[in-house]
């Protein structure tokens, strides 16, 4: 019964990882199978980077390593295997130029992801892997050294199979966390799945009024109580309920990692300055104005001017010689430290990447493959441990995706 429907290698979803899994397990020989619920390939991938693919980065191995926090050593094997130059020249050999940008940031030249898929898509073809679309993996049992991947109208078997469903956010495009059921089913142990790469919600309504305002090469401070949680310097958007942007979506995982639920942002307006220097550029600003709306005007965006002055109780009419050397001091602190409660973040589903999954500790970081059953292969955003923004969880897909179809055709 199964006779059309035997591989030597399964993979299961056809984002990043799954595809680069594929095109090595293929390229070694074997008869590999992707099994993909969606009818097309990688419709995540084809999101990324707002439609241009923020393919990888050119930081270091350890850079990369930092980016995924406690979650990172274990990726050393995987990026050696097949790091971001690697990467960079599979899709030059393949007719495919990249370049990067600031930061770091690697996109194909053509600034469009469909180049990247449909890049894949022409070596999955060249290597005579068979794509099951419209398919979703129901279940997965192992029986007498042979993989079952059970699905609604069929069941392939294999010897060995790759885990590849991604994690569980931003579901319309597949990822829903089932790859977190069947391992689970296994034997396997998740941790907490949470938002990564996501909006803070704050307590604070004024943020309302500064809908859409970006701050650009401002400190952000994440506290709980006195305690320095994270910090870092970038740009902040305001939304209609807090704050995002890049520097906020790259802290958020670290935040949201937190058992406290009180936690404050502090924002530094003026990092380039201590308060005695800010104090200073004041006293200087005072001078030329005639009140303190004014003043204000050159050292804040327009903006934020009325919601400042608002929150220190001042009013902007007031005449700076008539600003007491308190309030001088008051003003000088906000612009340091403007203050807002973080009450929690958008959902799971509006998170860019799912932080938590599969258990590191469950899986040989050699291979790729589970230590609790032999054959089976995890790669990409499935297993615990996301990154920042910046090319560095499509580049762990890539090469986890290498190292498993590499492993899985052993
Ligand atoms: C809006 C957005 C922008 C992003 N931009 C970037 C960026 O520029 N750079 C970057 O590095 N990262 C970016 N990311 C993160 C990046 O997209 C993911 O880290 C990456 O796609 C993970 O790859 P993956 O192959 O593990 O999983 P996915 O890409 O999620 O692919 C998993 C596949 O498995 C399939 N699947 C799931 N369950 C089943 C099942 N039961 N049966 C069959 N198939 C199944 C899904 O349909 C899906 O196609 C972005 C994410 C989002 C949401």
């Amino acid at each position: 019964m199964y006779a059309m429907q035997k591989y030597d290698v399964i993979v299961i979803g056809a984002g990043p990882a799954g595809m680069m899994a594929a095109v090595m397990a293929s390229e070694r020989g074997k008869r590999v199978a992707i099994i993909e619920k969606n009818a097309v390939l990688g419709k995540k991938l084809l999101i990324t980077g707002k439609g241009r693919c923020n393919i990888t980065n050119k930081a270091s191995i350890d850079s990369f390593l930092e980016k995924f926090g406690k979650r990172g050593q274990f990726y050393r094997t995987a990026f050696h295997s097949f790091f971001n130059t690697d990467l960079i020249n599979f899709f030059k050999e393949h007719g495919l130029e990249m370049k990067a940008e600031r930061q770091g940031r690697v996109f194909p030249i053509t600034d469009d992801s469909h180049s990247v898929v449909g890049l894949l898509q022409k070596c999955l073809k060249d290597r005579k892997v068979e794509i099951f679309y419209n398919t979703t993996l129901l279940d997965l049992e192992k029986k007498d050294e042979r993989f079952f991947a059970k699905c609604e109208k069929k069941t392939l078997n294999a010897k060995t199979v790759v885990l590849a469903t991604g994690g569980d956010s931003f579901r319309v495009t597949g990822s829903t966390g089932d790859g977190y059921r069947v391992a689970r089913k296994l034997g396997h142990t998740t941790t907490a799945l949470l938002p990564g790469l996501v909006p803070l919600k704050t307590k604070e309504r004024w943020v309302k009024d500064l809908q859409g305002l970006t701050l650009k090469n401002i400190r952000i401070t994440f506290k709980s109580g006195k305690k320095k949680i994270v910090s870092g310097i970038g740009e902040l958007l305001f939304t209609h309920f807090g704050v995002s942007g890049p520097l906020v979506l790259d802290l958020s995982a670290e935040i949201m990692s937190l058992k406290s639920t009180r936690i404050e942002l502090y924002i530094d307006l003026k990092p380039g300055l201590d308060v005695e220097g800010l104090k200073n550029r004041l006293l200087k600003e005072f001078k030329g104005a005639s009140d303190l709306g004014n003043a204000l005007k050159k050292m804040l965006p327009r903006r934020l001017i009325n919601v400042f002055a608002d929150n220190l109780g001042l009013d902007l009419k007031q005449k700076v010689n008539q600003i007491s050397r308190v309030d001088r001091r008051l003003i000088a602190d906000s612009l340091k430290a403007l203050s807002l409660s973080i009450s929690g973040s958008l959902s799971l589903e509006e998170a860019m990447v799912t932080c938590g999954g599969v258990s590191q500790k469950e899986i040989n970081p050699r291979t790729m493959e589970s230590k609790i059953i032999s054959g089976l292969y995890f790669a990409g955003e499935i297993i615990d441990g996301a990154a920042a923004s910046g090319g560095y969880n499509l580049q762990q897909a890539f090469s986890t995706g290498y190292l498993a179809g590499e492993s899985s055709a052993k």
